[in-house]
């Protein structure tokens, strides 16, 4: 569909402007996820279009690097197919547009939720007399689980058991310690299974509920009834199995429900907090739990982490400053539900208190809930950030001290000859070591531009190359700061 005709000798309206973003914007969601879609562009717009340049704006600054990293390209081929005369987007922040409806595109109204199947407002559904499944939480999907060398066997098998249940993987066997996925797992290949047969009878149970029914069952002598419920069954999944650990009755029980199912190629999954042979259960039931696939889910690595918190964060719809979330990856190292919880922390203070979350504030948050600031850091599950983390005003400090000259300077608008190699190196400092993007950087020195900030941390990495006296002076500064 042609929005416009190619190079219009005018620039656009307002009202074209939007409707050209809106046909951008409907492309531009099918190549996405939808919780990328929303997060990066919700109340963006067109700000202008002349003479081939698109001008794109943002509501907010922090998003820009991003857009520039991942999405110009493609704003910029959706535009052209849209048969503009386009030749290159570029972007302009503007604070205005945040839920400015005669700007912007309404995001939410033009793209809103796919409806999902309506769910009853309770925790399982009945699928057949007396078989009864929890449900399974869309929230939980085999896409939006971050895949790293701790759960990148987990992961690739039950995506083969969701392609074709009942086959090579049966039983599919996970373990772990808490708080790696292997519920998100499970629920995931139930998910993904249900998606390409609707039809399936699938059942998601603890091991604490199916222990109720089997004492419900003995209590109202309804043994067979009980054992009949399970037959329709495509796929039982079954979590927590370390619980069936001295509840003989029980396991007896599901050892003959796991038969009737496996006999019949019906696909079975359990999770446990350990592997087969380690569990204290009978050792029928741990062969029959050997028999197919068995995946260790461990610890993520930083990166992984870090994937994860950018996936997280997306789909709480929140920005959150590539600073900060590294260094919740960096803190919180072993539990990916404890990786969750601070994340969710900020986003509650965030929209709690309009405050965005800082690397302070997350620090604060992690000692908080670290109640014992001496307890080990394997009992709260990450470590504490070291005493004090180097901050921006650290830096400016040292350099300001370092060359004798004022922080005032360094951070206004002075164009003074001595000002400008200390002020240089605050940028590189800060980009290198604190991490801290472009765009923040230009605002912290008094508003400038992301590529000021870009040009002046380039000088300093060249110089270093063939300056020995400065290369001296940064690794000094270093030193005291201790970053290196
Ligand atoms: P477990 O059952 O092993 O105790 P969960 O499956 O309940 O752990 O995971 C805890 C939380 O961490 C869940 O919200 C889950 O979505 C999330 N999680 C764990 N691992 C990942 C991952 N690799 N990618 C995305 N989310 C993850
Ligand atoms: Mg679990």
């Amino acid at each position: 569909m042609t929005v416009v005709s190619a190079a219009p000798a005018r620039s656009l309206t307002e009202a074209e402007c939007r409707d050209l973003w809106l046909e951008v914007l409907k492309r531009m969601q099918e190549k996405l996820q939808r919780s990328q879609f929303i997060t990066w562009f919700k109340d963006t717009t067109i700000l202008g279009f002349e003479e081939g340049t698109l001008v794109v704006g943002l509501p907010l600054p922090m998003s820009l690097n991003w857009h520039l990293e991942h999405y110009r390209s493609m704003t910029l081929e959706i535009a052209q197919e849209l048969a503009v005369d386009v030749r290159q987007v570029v972007y302009k922040v503007d604070g205005g547009l945040k839920d400015n409806r005669q700007r912007t595109v309404n995001i939410l109204e033009h793209f809103p939720e796919p409806k999902r199947r309506k769910l009853p407002g309770k925790q399982e559904v009945k699928l057949a007399e007396g078989l009864i499944s929890k449900i399974l939480s869309p929230r939980y999907t085999l896409e939006n689980f971050i895949v790293g060398s701790g759960n990148r066997l987990a992961h690739a098998a039950c995506q083969a058991v969701a392609a074709q249940p009942g086959g090579k993987y049966n039983p599919l066997f996970l373990y772990g310690d808490v708080g790696l996925g292997k519920t998100h797992l499970l629920q995931a290949t139930g998910n993904g299974i249900l998606k390409q047969m609707p039809k399936a009878t699938v059942v998601y149970t603890t091991t604490e509920d199916f222990t109720n029914q089997v004492i419900e069952a003995i209590q109202h002598q309804k043994m067979e009834q009980f054992r009949r419920r399970y037959r329709p069954v495509d796929v039982l999944i079954i979590d927590d199995v370390q619980f069936l650990a001295n509840k003989e009755r029980t396991q007896e029980e599901f050892f003959h429900t796991f038969n009737a199912l496996y006999e019949e190629r019906k696909q079975i999954i359990i999770s446990a907090d350990r592997p087969p042979k380690e569990l204290q259960l009978e050792d029928r039931l741990v062969s029959r739990f050997e028999r197919g696939m068995i995946a260790d889910v461990s610890s993520p690595d930083y990166e992984t982490r870090l994937a994860i918190l950018v996936e997280k964060a997306a789909e709480y719809q929140i920005f959150i400053d590539m600073v900060v979330l590294q260094f919740i990856a960096e803190h919180v190292t072993t539990n990916v539900r404890e990786l969750e919880g601070i994340l969710m922390q900020a986003v509650a203070q965030y929209e709690l208190e309009q405050r965005m979350p800082t690397v302070k504030s997350i620090s604060e948050i992690m000692r908080k809930l670290s109640k014992d600031p001496y307890a080990e850091p394997e009992q709260v599950g990450f470590d504490l950030p070291p005493k004090r983390a180097v901050t921006f005003q650290d830096v400016v400090e040292s350099v300001s001290r370092y060359y004798s000259v004022s922080v005032q300077d360094m951070i206004g608008a002075s164009r003074v000859r001595e000002i400008l190699m200390p002020r240089q190196i605050v940028m590189y400092l800060g980009k290198r070591y604190l991490r801290i993007s472009y765009v923040r950087l230009g605002e912290l020195f008094s508003n400038r531009d992301h590529t000021t900030v870009m040009n002046a941390v380039g000088k300093i990495e060249a110089k270093l190359q063939n300056d020995p006296q400065l290369l001296r002076e940064v690794r000094a500064l270093e030193q005291e700061l201790a970053l290196a």
